[in-house]
């Protein structure tokens, strides 16, 4: 295959900045990639090529791929994850996101030099075709036009959702076996995803069924990580896990709970989950939301911050499938604890979030600084300590008014009969 750039791994942590690109491509940005019996080989492009664009044009981008093979249909997510790898391997190419949130550049010079679209797809069809030998034909079709890419995004939410759900059907407590996803290490070093039913990937590619599929297919940058003994099971925290961790400078990781030993995270996740320590709650922010957080920075700037591969105590990096799952955050109160979402977040979530606990968390709308959010809460403060709050009876003539928190509680009041 004759390219006119570079295409290798050197260039995976190339960054092409706006001012640098010919075009940036992904409004709205779409992938996905299905096993398939029957398929055309090849790469065509629906829509323009870069030749045919304009300097500084911002344009919606597809990228469908079918592949054959003997392939379990689990495996589509990990494969699907690995064409964000493998396009940021061509030279004067920048790829970021997953699924429906996928924005790309390509810089001036490599278009000057002749890349084209259809470049980009040959690498895929290449890459997929060396690094996987069960595939035995790939198609790949790139899409620029506007009312494709729509259509592309309507299926592909449909089988993002029916993977989802078929993944959500498993829990912590009914495996032995975890996996670890290293394929971010080049962007966040010593990062690594832990895999477990209740907590799927924080790119929300990558459910605990896709990495066993991956595994039995014999990638190499899945790993399957013993369970072991459970250390604290409201926290996640598990023997095998910790053990495997330490591999990569990590005492212990915690699944569910953001506090001491969170999970780590690339700049991948999908969402960022951050602990406001002024109204002791935490707020969620989506990569796909374009304002600020109560911090008065954006998803932008604080995944910058904390998404090297580290833990970072008051932080996690987490996919929408583990806002919904049952485990969500669980060592730490889970929805109850939760007092700011984004507007989009509290839309999509809602039949996830507990009615309970819906009505009292705030979004951008009602609360965009963290003195707005200490205001608004301030008001109700007695309200959700009471949701909480239970009466208990000791022996004698005490009742103790108790705050629950799972396992742990706080006594409110002292009542003398
Ligand atoms: S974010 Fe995690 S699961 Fe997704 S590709 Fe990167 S390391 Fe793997
Ligand atoms: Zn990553």
């Amino acid at each position: 295959m004759k390219l006119p750039v570079d295409v290798s791994r050197i260039y995976e942590g190339e960054r092409i900045r706006e001012d640098e690109a010919f075009v940036c491509l992904g409004e709205p940005g779409v992938e996905l990639l299905r096993v398939s019996e029957s398929l055309r080989e090849g790469v065509v492009v629906s829509g323009r090529e870069l030749e045919e664009m304009k300097q500084g044009e911002h344009l919606p981008f597809g990228l469908r791929v079918l592949v054959k093979g003997s392939l379990s249909r689990d495996a589509e997510g990990v494969l699907e994850r690995r064409l964000h790898e493998f396009i940021n391997y061509i030279q004067g190419v920048s790829h970021e996101g997953s699924r429906d949130n996928v924005r790309m550049r390509i810089s001036r010079e490599a278009v000057e030099k002749g890349l084209k679209l259809e470049h980009v797809g040959m690498v895929v069809a290449e890459l997929l075709r060396k690094e996987y030998p069960a595939i035995s034909q790939v198609s790949v079709e790139i899409i620029t036009d506007e009312a494709a890419v729509r259509e592309l995004e309507e299926q592909a939410l449909e089988v993002y959702r029916q993977r989802d759900e078929r993944a959500a059907e498993l829990r912590d407590e009914d495996v032995d076996v975890f996996y670890a996803c290293e394929i971010c290490e080049n962007h966040a070093p010593k990062h690594e995803c832990i895999i477990s039913p209740s907590r799927p990937s924080g790119c929300g590619s990558i459910s605990w069924l896709e990495a066993k599929a991956a595994v039995e297919m014999g990638e190499q940058a899945i790993k399957p990580v013993r369970k072991g003994r459970v250390i604290d099971e409201a926290k996640g925290e598990f023997e095998g896990v910790n053990e495997h961790s330490r591999a990569k400078g990590r005492e212990r990781v915690f699944l569910h709970s953001v506090f001491e030993h969170p999970h780590p995270q690339c700049s991948c996740a999908q969402a960022v989950v951050f602990y406001i320590p002024e109204v002791d709650g935490f707020g969620i922010v989506e990569s796909t939301f374009k304002g600020k957080t109560p911090f008065g920075i954006d998803f932008a700037t604080l995944i910058k911050q904390i998404g090297d591969g580290r833990q970072h105590t008051g932080f996690t990096g987490v996919s929408i499938a583990y806002l919904r799952s049952p485990s969500f955050l669980k060592g730490d109160g889970g929805w109850s604890r939760v007092v700011w979402i984004t507007s989009g977040l509290r839309e999509m979530l809602r039949g996830t979030i507990p009615e309970e606990h819906l009505e009292g968390i705030l979004t951008e709308r009602e609360a965009a600084t963290v003195e707005e959010l200490q205001r608004l809460m301030e008001g109700r403060k007695e309200e959700p300590e009471s949701r909480h709050a239970q009466m208990v009876q000791v022996p004698g003539r005490w009742r103790l008014r108790v705050n629950f928190q799972n396992t742990e509680f706080r006594v409110k009041e002292i009542v003398i009969e």
